[in-house]
């Protein structure tokens, strides 16, 4: 099938606090051809979509398709073909819950993207940064005190999310060899983290010199440095040295966040994975040292979403989940709307996120020349965020580049 005629679309896309009137969609080849009140167009297929919600397929801008088991370390140590055969699940169930494109924050290759491409299985479109950058003791060294075994095998492990690299021609070189395998953007650890054993949170561990360096080759390559963050400190230094998307944010202060919005800059925070790590991370397998650093960061979190959303910071979507806590991905909607207002928490996974993305235009919206990455829910969102989680239960219709991949309409 080339051509599809979506009639009777109500759309919600995080742009207004009103679904719009009934509008027709054309499709073909796997694009929106058109959006209007009525289109003249011959499509070889129609789906009448009256009574539902249309949006744009949703788009989670930091994931861990790799991230097998909460404890990484074990993660890392696991035979690829099998950590690329469970990614695939966890994958396949992140579309299924209606995001139809994820950004990958440390681990998937060009590998799972190109399976996906090639239909070997159902999966978001995956935008990758290969490895993340980290160095020695920082957020992808598994390894805890008294362990100084080699970890050069790290980067050819499809289990972990990190390289480990030490001063500037290493990492240098690592950003390299990222970018030319397939990174399409580059993913610094710029602060320690919660789920690695060595490095606590506000430990400014690459210098400024590293960072800038690896800046200037991300510009020079045409893109741009995501940077794992807590503290304020150490996020001031990144936008110092150039860095242009803050994961998490948990501690950024009230004059960052309104330099943030000033620059331009982006912020993904990832609220979700606090709050289920305080609940249940020992039960998912993450080590002791790490539940304890997690109250540090959670309250935070949530405390400044409404900050960043009065200073106007174009926050995205994140869900940041490990292992088999990642059926709680789309908690983040819910938990986001009791801070901030449901649209803005909808724009945060659509039309914001494909700027995050670097994808605007492409993904996210319902506009000519857009994927049709596009779902329906049963019930407004604007109204109810919860109906955008319960594993998709809400969500009769997911189309990825026009093709259904889950169509339980009865229309
Ligand atoms: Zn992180
Ligand atoms: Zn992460």
């Amino acid at each position: 099938m080339t051509t599809l005629l979506i009639k009777n679309a109500c759309i919600v896309d995080g742009t207004q606090t009103e679904p719009t009137a009934p509008m027709q969609i054309a499709i073909e080849n796997g694009r929106i051809a058109e959006v209007a009140p009525t289109v003249t167009f011959t499509a070889d297929e129609e789906l009448d979509l009256a009574g539902l919600t249309v949006m744009p397929g949703l788009i989670d801008c930091h994931v861990h398709t790799i991230a097998t088991t909460a404890n990484l370390g074990a993660n890392a140590a696991l035979p690829s073909s099998l950590v690329a055969a469970k990614a695939s699940h966890l994958m396949r169930d992140m579309l299924m819950r209606g995001f139809t494109t994820v950004r990958d924050l440390g681990g998937a290759d060009r590998g799972l993207q190109q399976a996906v491409e090639q239909g070997y299985f159902a999966g978001p479109r995956l935008v990758i940064c290969g490895k993340a950058l980290s160095q020695t003791g920082g957020h992808t060294d598994y390894r805890g005190p008294y362990d100084n075994r080699d970890v050069s095998w790290y980067v050819n492990q499809l289990g972990t999310l990190g390289r480990i690299c030490d001063g500037k021609p290493e990492l240098m070189r690592a950003a390299r060899e990222e970018l030319k395998n397939g990174a399409q953007f580059l993913k610094v650890m710029a602060d320690g983290g919660v789920s690695s054993p060595s490095d606590p949170i506000g430990y400014l561990v690459f210098s400024v010199e590293e960072l800038t360096a690896l800046v200037e080759i991300a510009r020079g390559f045409g893109t741009y440095v995501s940077a794992h963050l807590y503290d304020d400190t150490a996020i001031t230094r990144a936008l110092d040295c150039g860095i242009t998307c803050i994961e998490h944010g948990n501690l950024i202060s009230d004059a960052t966040i309104t330099r943030v919005a000033r620059e331009g800059a982006f912020v993904v925070p990832t609220n979700i994975t606090y709050d289920l790590l305080a609940r249940k991370g020992a039960e998912f397998g993450l080590p002791p040292e790490s539940v304890a650093k997690v109250a540090d960061v959670r309250e935070a979190g949530l405390e400044r979403l409404t900050k960043m959303h009065a200073a106007g910071v174009t926050m995205g979507y994140g869900s940041d989940l490990l292992g088999g806590m990642q059926t709680e991905q789309s908690g983040e909607f819910p938990l986001r709307g009791r801070y901030i207002p449901a649209d803005a928490v909808i724009r945060s996974a659509t039309v914001d996120a494909a700027k995050v993305l670097r994808m605007e235009g492409q993904i996210g919206a319902i506009t000519p020349g857009a994927y049709a990455d596009i779902i329906a829910v049963n019930g407004n969102p604007l109204k109810d965020l919860n109906l955008l989680t319960d594993q998709g239960a809400h969500i009769p219709l997911i189309l990825q580049g026009g093709r259904a991949v889950k169509n339980a309409t009865t229309l």
